[in-house]
């Protein structure tokens, strides 16, 4: 394994979020944290990052961190063990299951945040060596549909393109893609183009983002229906000529059948913008673009792949591509956004159930082939379950033993109150994590294994455009956690097959890796990066990004695939695929009038485990919400800042109103962070239904039947407090990290002194002060330890803000003197100056009011903002918020 530089110089590394894949400098400060800036010399980002990446070095602590192994004991109470001891249980348990019940009834659960290592190594074990194909991912909950469409119509699950197309196209296309917040700096490429080339932007999206606020043309479309919008494209380039005939002749099959269906699917223009719910010139306009612009780019994400129909979506955008001869060549093709750093990587490895190794299936020549070359002694011979299927059968009691890798299960899928549920019914849950506690460690676990965190982990990932990079420590391993793919090496060996994983470290599991994708392949197989099959370890240490294919004997990687018109069916041929007709999963009924979207915000990542460490991302939008069209809140008579009960067939959530224009009438959104680690009732995972699309298994998460209604409690203020307490009842309702510890937003109908003695159980030895109008409802409490606050409770205040604004000052104070004692409960601040208002540009820790000032102070542009207060001037994530703040001072101003 690569040691950690002593010279404390910067470490080339890669962003662990989304999958830009991002080059970063880390800086080890030689305390445990690091200094972060992006790298100037990778292709993704040239030096850049978004609010997420320049935010990694808070995230570094120790404070949640899994530190040793640790297994349940017979009263039930999880104890410290020594590794040998913890891996002997785990092969024992598995051997003993595998014996009992049979190969299918163990699996993995794995996430797309692994290393490609890691990845092979437990791909390997489980399809090679154990007989199962249950490996499956938190990726399937991401891209799956992507990757089904791809495989339909190209023959192989190839993401044609490359982030240069972006620079180089005239219109880019982004379909259920929020990328101003979600892809950051891939945004920031597109809107780079459009000033660069005046290329034009346009948004296809069920809801106002801040993509669609920035494009040249945004389309609201109605939910599902995606296949409708793209059919009529299909429709428009072949009633305007503008079909490729000789590409479609040479090179594709099954362009009348697709057209035939696209045209009963949208015969006309005027049957066409009314399923999608799109005036019949603004559709138009966007046809008449798409057509007429041969250098485009379509790129989509979750609003295309989480359907129940998401891999007809997908085949309906590469369908018009096709037939247009638009793809293989500079400025133009399909183009899959990957959410996670290494949901490509894994995909190369087969981290999902229906796939094998190296982008091969389950063909019997695949299953041998892959046999021979691992000298496997229990080939895999059909594929496994699905990550909701799985979840099923562990429900079923099918699946007994199931080791989890670096995901959350139990807040991420849908029915994630029967997901709990399931697991409690496992024989063995191991569970392989960096943090100490989070809702599915929660259910029980009975193994939990330290991993790696990013930092500390050694290997590599592969980014939306098929770069891959390394991922570099900077920090030695905390305490006893240790790679996953040793963990996993260590189990193999215990179950007698140590010999096919006997690698030193994770530069022999890439050579083989590589290797295997170069086996028996002949340009056969799309994914092949057999020139770095033979890469010593020193090359390994020092590999630069680089982009696949790059087959043995190559000099450089292509940039572009199906260039030459080739694609990896059994013709060679690209099939273009009719697609079924498009409809919802479930529709709105009288008792579940609306139609729930669901996805991420700007500064949260997945469960917020590492991005809720950090206080700037946690203060842009602190606290779970509900977006809601105004009409709809008059309906259903809610107010906006304040709380609302969402009820599907499946769970319910507590969230805070935000009424908006940018949801339509009869549609809600609500983010996915939440879990009930940092929140009360918030998890959007148990609200969601478990139907998934046929061909990818993803999950339908953008279109769910739910209802509203107003909720109130009795008594809203604040908590804050050293340590994360936490949430209980109704009790408690969002933390978040702040300077020094955390703080809560409280609704709770728990009387305060009821929370107060919580409080008195939680701090034994605190100096404990407090005041209580019961007229009022007035409640203020505070506790001091060694001359410095360790917890404050608030209750009964209007405005939270300038509650938390009068103890800031003391909470930082590390000795509260007299003055600032007799202050703490007054519950006002001693000075205008301190402003807790949300924080607008994580990058520059630039507040809402901070930009309101500058505006009213004659700042009238973005650049002039920017110039003032360094807000927009980095990532250019919150640009769009900018130009909102301008436009309502402009409102104001007419
Ligand atoms: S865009 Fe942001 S989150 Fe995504 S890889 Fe780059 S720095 Fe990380």
């Amino acid at each position: 394994m690569t040691a950690v530089d002593s010279a404390l110089r910067a470490t080339r590394t890669t962003c662990p979020y989304c999958g830009v894949g991002c080059g970063v400098l880390a800086t080890p400060d030689d305390r445990g944290g690091a200094a972060i800036s992006g790298d100037p010399e990778h292709p993704a980002n040239f030096g850049r990052l978004c609010s997420k990446g320049s935010a990694l070095g808070e995230t570094l602590g120790l404070e949640d961190r899994l530190l040793y192994p640790m297994i349940r004991c017979s009263k039930g109470t999880m104890e410290r063990v020594a590794w040998s001891d913890a891996l002997d249980h785990v092969a024992h348990r598995f051997a003993h299951i595998i014996k009992r019940d049979g190969p299918g009834a163990v699996a993995f659960y794995l996430s797309g945040q692994l290393l490609t290592e890691d990845y092979y190594v437990a791909n390997k074990l489980m399809k090679g060596f154990i007989g199962s194909a249950n490996v499956d991912t938190n990726s399937r909950l991401c891209m799956a549909s992507s990757v089904a469409g791809h495989r339909r119509v190209f023959g192989s699950d190839t993401v044609p393109g490359c982030y240069e197309d972006i620079d180089e196209a005239d219109l880019i296309v982004l379909v259920g893609s929020n990328a101003a917040w979600c892809h950051p700096l891939l945004y920031q490429r597109m809107i780079l183009a459009r000033e660069r080339r005046g290329a034009r932007l346009v948004a296809i999206d069920v809801r106002g983002t801040a993509t669609t606020e920035t494009a040249d043309l945004a389309l609201t479309i109605q939910p599902g229906m995606d296949g409708v919008l793209f059919s009529a494209l299909l429709v428009r380039l072949a009633e305007t000529g503008q079909i490729n005939q000789s590409f479609v002749e040479n090179h594709t099959e099954g362009y009348d059948e697709t057209l035939a269906r696209a045209r009963a699917i949208a015969p006309d223009l005027a049957v066409a913008a009314r399923k999608c719910g799109l005036e019949e010139q603004v559709l138009s306009e966007f046809l008449d673009l798409w057509c007429a612009t041969e250098r485009v780019v379509t790129l989509y994400s979750q609003g295309v792949n989480q359907s129940w129909q998401g891999t007809d979506k997908v085949t309906a955008i590469l369908n018009c591509h096709l037939a247009a001869g638009r793809i293989g060549r500079p400025g133009m093709g399909p183009f899959s956004l990957t959410g996670q750093p290494n949901a490509m990587g894994g995909r190369e490895v087969g981290g999902l159930a229906n796939q094998l190794a190296a982008h091969m299936g389950f063909s019997p020549a695949e299953v041998d082939r892959v046999g021979r070359f691992w000298r496997a002694s229990r080939m895999a011979t059909r594929e496994g379950l699905k990550a909701v299927d799985l979840f099923e059968a562990v429900g079923r009691s099918e699946v007994k033993a199931l080791w989890i890798m670096g995901t959350n299960p139990a807040v991420s899928l849908p029915q994630a109150d029967d997901v709990r549920t399931a697991l409690r019914n496992l024989d063995l849950l191991v569970i392989s994590d960096n943090v100490r506690s989070n809702d599915t460690i929660a259910v029980g676990a009975h193994v939990l294994l330290p991993a790696t965190a990013w930092g500390e982990k050694d290997g590599t990932v592969t980014n939306s455009e098929r770069c891959i990079s390394r991922q570099r420590p900077f920090l030695a391993p905390a305490a006893e956690a240790r790679p996953d793919w040793w963990a996993m090496a260590q189990v193999a060996r215990r179950l007698g097959f140590g010999e096919a994983f006997a690698h030193d470290g994770p530069a022999a599991i890439f050579r083989e890796h590589a290797a295997l994708s170069a086996f028996e392949n002949d340009g056969s197989r799309d994914f092949d990066i057999g020139a770095l099959a033979q890469l010593s370890d020193a090359g390994y240490e020092a590999l630069a990004p680089v982009q696949w294919p790059l087959a043995s004997g190559a000099n450089e990687a292509s940039a572009r695939l199906f260039a030459d018109g080739r694609f990896f069916t059994a013709s060679g041929r690209a099939r273009l695929t009719a697609i079924t007709p498009p409809s919802l999963a479930r529709t709105p009924s009288a008792e579940s009038p609306l139609l729930l979207n669901t996805g991420r915000i700007r500064d949260q990542w997945h469960t917020m485990t590492r991005t809720g460490l950090s206080p700037r991302l946690g203060s842009h939008l602190p606290e779970p919400f509900v977006e809601v069209n105004p009409q709809d809140a008059k309906t259903y008579g809610l107010v906006h800042g304040e709380l609302a009960e969402i009820r599907t067939a499946h769970g319910r959530a507590i969230l805070r109103v935000k009424a908006t224009t940018a949801q339509e009438p009869g549609r809600l959104f609500a983010p996915i962070h939440w879990s009930d680690e940092t929140a009360a009732g918030a998890r959007i995972g148990a609200l969601i239904h478990a139907i998934t699309d046929p061909a990818s298994g993803q999950p339908d998460a953008k279109s769910m039947p739910a209802s509203i209604a107003a909720t109130s409690f009795a008594r809203q203020g604040l908590i804050l407090s050293r340590t994360r307490l936490r949430p209980a009842g109704d009790g408690i309702y969002a933390w978040r990290a702040i300077e020094g510890g955390y703080v809560a937003g409280v609704a709770t109908n728990v009387p305060a002194e009821k929370l107060f003695a919580g409080l008195c159980a939680a701090c034994p030895d605190a100096e404990r002060m407090h005041y209580h109008d019961p007229a009022r409802g007035t409640f203020r409490a505070a506790f001091i330890a060694e001359h410095r606050l360790v917890a404050v409770i608030f209750l009964g205040l209007d405005d939270r803000e300038t509650a938390y604004a009068s103890v800031a000052e003391m909470w930082k104070a590390n000795q509260l003197d007299e003055p600032m004692r007799r202050r703490v409960l007054a519950g006002k601040s001693a000075s205008s100056d301190v402003d807790m208002s949300p924080t607008v540009c994580a990058c520059f820790g630039v507040t809402s009011r901070a930009i309101e000032s500058a505006i009213g102070d004659g700042a009238s542009s973005t650049l002039e903002i920017g110039a003032r207060l360094k807000a927009g001037t980095n990532c250019g994530s919150c640009l769009p918020e900018l130009r909102k703040f301008l436009a309502s001072r402009n409102d104001v101003a007419a």
